[in-house]
């Protein structure tokens, strides 16, 4: 058992550099994860190019979709977790105080007091290794666990995350129904997921959006239930009259807008909904104001809704979605890289590396260990 563990730290826009942190000591209330796999979005993009956190300058260890092994885990943290060595579980980024009123009554991501976010909290907080990017991760006391099948491969059950996201966005705040027509602007790893959340929950008629680009992720909603997908950009089709013509005037019961930085699909979605419909809006356009009107919210008496991240039973119902193994979700799977290779995983995401379709793109640290 080495002393050291190694992580990729980012010390600036576009600097991944390769460090050894030493092996945190393990006491009654923590634990150690060894992280096998942890999933890359759009989010660490944006944090890799320096258009997140603020332009931070403080290095950190990115990766705020760690999965993993319990390697250590102290006396009352089993008891408290429910979990032995040997288990293997899903981390949350937000670890609450557990004892506010926030997180007493379930608004844990309200969470005034936390100070500790995987992929998030800098290396000048001991012992250091928050992130996901790393051999190891220290679980922290309050952090929040998912245990999920250790039989699954590692690069399907790490889904965890964008799954929890379309299961909390589509199912859980578009309130979908049976039957339910559903409007998914946006063809990335979560639109995918959404379509794939959306079918679970029983949506009727699914409707995806994508550019031209994203062809092969539409060909991905398609087999993952979508009935229609709609090429949207310049050259593309008006996605309002196709909605109307798909659903013969009706419109959407639920749209989600979960494209980034694009202004216009958030009226497109209104616009898309029928009477008292609902719009979930989880596509951040990076702080900037966009023109919006408020009438058509009013005139059509529509429920918008914001949608912050996952909760907890999102996250549950994602994985009891993965271990189902109801949807083929390997497919979605495009690259697997070791931990020398995460900055050229966060490219690969990105779309820089030519050639390449990626969809969706993991870490798995301890890949050649
Ligand atoms: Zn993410
Ligand atoms: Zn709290």
């Amino acid at each position: 058992m080495s002393d050291a563990v190694r992580a990729a730290v980012q010390t600036g826009p576009r600097k991944i550099e390769l460090r050894e942190f030493p092996r945190p000591k393990i006491g009654a209330d923590d634990g150690l994860l060894r992280v096998e796999a942890n999933g890359i979005c759009g989010s660490d993009v944006e944090t890799y190019k320096g258009h997140m956190g603020g332009g931070r300058s403080d290095a950190f260890i990115p990766g705020h979709e760690p999965m993993g092994i319990i390697e250590e885990i102290g006396d009352r943290a089993a008891e408290r977790w429910g979990v032995q060595p040997g288990d293997r579980v899903a981390l949350e980024v937000i670890v609450p105080c557990r004892a506010c009123e926030n997180c007493l009554t379930g608004r844990y991501q309200a969470c005034r007091n936390r100070t500790i976010g995987h992929g998030v909290t800098g290396i000048g907080t001991e012992p250091s290794l928050y992130g996901g990017f790393a051999e190891h991760l220290y679980l922290t006391p309050n952090a929040v666990l998912h245990k999920i099948d250790n039989t699954i491969p590692a690069e399907v059950a790490v889904m965890f995350n964008p799954l929890g996201a379309g299961v909390r966005w589509a199912a859980h705040l578009g309130g979908i129904g049976l039957g339910d027509t559903v409007v998914v602007l946006g063809a990335g790893q979560r639109g995918i997921a959404s379509v794939i959340a959306a079918k679970a929950a029983g949506a009727g008629t699914v409707i995806t959006t994508g550019l031209a680009a994203d062809a092969h992720k539409l060909a991905l909603a398609r087999e993952f239930g979508a009935d229609h997908t709609i090429v949207v950009g310049e050259d593309g089709e008006d996605v309002v009259e196709r909605v109307r013509e798909i659903t013969d005037g009706k419109m959407a019961d639920v749209v989600l807008e979960l494209t980034p930085m694009a202004a216009g699909p958030v009226t497109d979605a209104l616009l898309a909904a029928r009477h008292g419909g609902t719009v979930v809006l989880a596509g951040l356009k990076g702080g900037r104001q966009i023109p919006l009107s408020t009438d058509l919210i009013i005139n059509r008496a529509l429920v918008v809704k914001g949608a912050f991240g996952v909760d907890f039973a999102g996250q549950e119902a994602a994985i009891a979605l993965i271990e189902s193994g109801r949807f083929p979700l390997e497919k979605l799977h495009t690259h697997t890289f070791g931990l020398d290779d995460t900055a050229l995983a966060i490219e690969t995401l990105a779309g820089e590396v030519p050639g390449e379709s990626p969809v969706h793109v993991s870490v798995h640290p301890n890949l050649h260990a």
